[in-house]
């Protein structure tokens, strides 16, 4: 049973057309991320949800009742933002308090449920404390436990994250991701941030242009792209140029391969052939390559090392680009250096080839 269901909603701004025929719905209990570049509508559309932007037409129902028309006070709907929107002047608990001030609880019962939410976000003890002084994931902490004080049906979150630094966005990730198991409300989140949506995502909608690309769950948008440019825009991809004639694919750099139906995207003729990192190896002394694999020689021309792994970029004889590689560092594995020769190993089952019109 869908508790969000959007139908055919459009969206223009004067003569620009921000939203496309938009048609998705969202479970009870579900986490569901808007994916896509900026620019693409996606805070648009949250906002449409939200009641702060009228469409221009469709239809948004939440929980079955048509929102045409509904003010955003009126919504079973809160929002967080990326700016933390907190009250400065005011404490902490004040700030949590804020959306009660209508409400007929006692002052009592308003205590307590400002202190739960407190607890529920971590912040347990941090009533009294002034909002001016708390630090960017505090405050960002301070405006959910705002948010959820009223029990909204829907938390919509735009880019709530995106002002932290990498280290608090990486634990406030899995953070949101608890509580919003823990608190069993819908959340649906804007985000630009492909990694982010994957961690956090029961489903994503992926994004271009006002129109949505593909809506799947994290691994088959990552594995099984509707197109190359959301295969582009999920994860690591190199293209390298090749020639498709039914299931028989010429590759620059990689030769014959023969193609099962899941891996042809798209029309045949001249193609782009996607590789991520991960389905290419280097192969080592320490390794034997799996018979079902192919081995190609290249150099490398350039490397990034990141502890746990290094990513290799490697000129394949005869490609016009080099290709991407994903390498555990193991302990006794030398990390290449550029101008090293580099067998690559690769698996044809993990091509994917985009025809022309995709
Ligand atoms: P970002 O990540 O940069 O916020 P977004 O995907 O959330 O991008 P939107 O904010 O939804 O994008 O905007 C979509 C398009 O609609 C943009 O081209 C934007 O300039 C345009 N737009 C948004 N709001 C208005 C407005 N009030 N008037 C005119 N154009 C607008």
């Amino acid at each position: 049973m869908s508790l969000i269901s959007i139908e055919n909603v459009h969206k223009h701004y004067g003569d620009y057309h921000a939203l496309r025929d938009i048609n998705l719905e969202v479970g009870q209990g579900e986490f569901f991320s808007l994916l896509g570049p900026s620019g693409c509508g996606k805070t648009t559309l949250l906002r449409t949800i939200a009641g702060f932007e009228d469409v221009s037409s469709g239809q948004v129902r939440i929980g079955g009742a048509s929102m045409i028309g509904v003010p955003a006070n009126q919504r079973p709907t809160n929002m967080v933002f990326q700016s933390y929107a907190i009250f400065p002047h005011m404490s902490v608990a004040e700030n949590v308090g804020f959306g009660l001030r209508k409400s007929s609880l006692s002052g009592a019962e308003k205590a307590t449920a400002v202190g739960e939410a407190l607890e529920m976000v971590g912040l347990n003890g941090f009533g009294a404390r002034a909002a001016h002084a708390l630090s960017g994931g505090q405050r960002q902490r301070v405006a959910l436990a705002r948010a959820l004080i009223l029990k909204p049906k829907v938390l919509l979150l735009d880019e709530p994250l995106s002002a932290l630094d990498k280290k608090m966005r990486e634990q406030m990730q899995s953070e949101l991701r608890r509580l919003q198991r823990q608190v069993g409300i819908t959340f649906i989140l804007v985000t630009h941030d492909q990694e982010e949506a994957l961690i956090m995502s029961d489903r994503i909608a992926v994004m271009f242009d006002g129109k949505i690309a593909q809506l799947d769950p994290p691994p088959q948008l990552y594995t099984r792209p509707a197109n190359r440019q959301v295969a582009e825009f999920i994860g690591v991809m190199t293209f390298l140029p090749g020639n498709r004639r039914a299931d028989t694919l010429e590759v620059a750099g990689l030769g014959h391969v023969t193609l099962s139906p899941d891996q042809i995207i798209g029309a045949e003729g001249d193609v782009r052939v996607g590789l991520r990192p991960e389905s290419m190896t280097i192969l080592f002394d320490d390794m034997a390559a799996e018979p079902s694999n192919r081995v190609a020689q290249g150099t490398v021309e350039d490397l990034a090392y990141y502890g746990d792994m290094t990513m290799y970029e490697v000129r394949l004889a005869g490609a016009p680009r080099p290709v991407t590689v994903s390498m555990r560092n193991l302990p006794g594995r030398p990390v290449l250096a550029r101008g090293d020769a580099a067998r690559v190993v690769w698996d044809p089952a993990a091509l994917m080839a985009f025809g022309p019109v995709d």
